[in-house]
């Protein structure tokens, strides 16, 4: 019998860690609060002084509000500083310093590597496989590297950043229970809002090593607020708190969350989505059409992954046009690929009228 306790996967030196007791940790009712060394005066930046003493470390009505907009239980969420945070304290809290290893899947998001590093552990590759269809998951191949390694994590991204690729969700959900008792299977689904899917909370209730980053960075339109959610068995979560900076959540940013998740703005939320999902089937055809432009990913993401013949003259003809795009040429299988992500729907017109005009040109000077 497997135990199938994700507990047991976090490091075995932070299992009785408490991690630091803040002053607001410590629940007490009063009425005059001299206990952590906040100012008696609000600033005179600051009004009435809504500032002026630390946040609650996860305000309750923020988290309650992402638990229901994510379809989880509040305690099986925490808020962080963007998903980028949720990285780094899975990867502390699961990977042994200077030890450990993690899998990837490139080409893909860097920040999982980035953490990696930055703490000593091992980086696998389990590279995607470019196929008629896009970008696929090798599922054996990733499976086979985490036990050959034993991998303490796992790190998907669907839809995947560049591919632009939705993983399977029963494949996923498979790797996990392949993987019970031995890693985590994160989820990063930053982009999961422009997909026809389902997130792959639904499997937690039946693969407790599922952990899935949302973020309100991308869809909600909240990069600066810097917000982002761990979802994942109640007990790991609450052991990632642990590991968390005692104040995580500056209390402006927590307060335009809850205005932008109110009804009515999430109702523009949706409106929003659709239109950038239509934008992008338009600009996916236009870019399909466009003399050079050799092959153009689906996408079930904000934006789209395009290899070019010259990818230099189309980078700098849009950077001639003021157009700044991601430029992907130093990353694995995308040595002439250009990212794009969805702009409005000008902006979007903007980039088939100037990659167009580049095309035309330099039939012009090879003729
Ligand atoms: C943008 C992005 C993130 C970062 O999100 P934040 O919540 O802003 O930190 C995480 N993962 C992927 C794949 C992304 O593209």
């Amino acid at each position: 019998m497997i135990d199938d306790n994700p507990m047991n996967l976090l490091r075995e030196d932070l299992r009785d860690f408490a991690g630091y007791s803040s002053a607001r940790s410590e629940k007490r009712s009063g009425r005059v609060w001299l206990n952590a060394n906040e100012a008696a005066w609000p600033s005179v930046a600051d009004g009435e002084g809504a500032v002026r003493r630390y946040p609650d470390p996860q305000p309750q009505r923020l988290r309650e509000c992402l638990a229901e907009l994510y379809g989880c239980a509040p305690e099986q969420l925490l808020a962080g500083r963007g998903s980028d945070e949720a990285i780094d304290l899975l990867v502390r809290g699961f990977c042994r310093p200077g030890g450990d290893s993690i899998v990837i899947t490139p080409p893909t998001f860097g920040m999982y590597a980035v953490n990696a590093r930055l703490h000593g552990t091992r980086i696998v590759e389990a590279p995607l496989r470019d196929t008629a269809e896009g970008f696929a998951c090798d599922f054996a191949a990733i499976a086979e590297a985490a036990e050959r390694e034993a991998a303490k994590l796992v790190f998907l991204c669907s839809p995947g950043n560049p591919s632009g690729t939705l993983l399977p969700l029963d494949q996923i959900e498979a790797l996990a229970l392949r993987l019970r008792g031995r890693a985590m299977v994160v989820v990063d689904e930053a982009y999961i809002e422009f997909a026809d899917g389902a997130s792959a909370v639904s499997a937690l209730a039946r693969q407790r090593n599922i952990a899935v980053l949302r973020t309100l960075s991308k869809a909600h339109a909240l990069a600066a607020a810097r917000i982002g959610s761990v979802i994942a068995d109640a007990g790991v979560i609450a052991a990632l708190q642990r590991c968390q900076a005692p104040y995580p959540l500056p209390t402006p940013c927590v307060n335009l969350a809850l205005r932008a998740l109110a009804e009515v703005p999430r109702n523009t939320t949706k409106a929003r989505i659709a239109t950038a999902m239509s934008e992008r089937e338009k600009l996916l055809q236009a870019l399909r059409a466009i003399p050079g432009v050799r092959r153009v990913y689906p996408s079930q993401a904000n934006f789209l992954l395009a290899r070019f013949d010259d990818p230099q003259a189309a980078f700098d003809g849009l950077l001639d046009a003021g157009v700044v795009v991601r430029d992907f040429r130093h990353a694995p299988q995308l040595g002439d690929a250009l990212r794009i992500s969805l702009g409005t729907p000008e902006q979007n017109a903007a980039v088939i009228e100037v990659l167009n005009r580049a095309a035309r040109a330099s039939c012009g000077a090879a003729a």
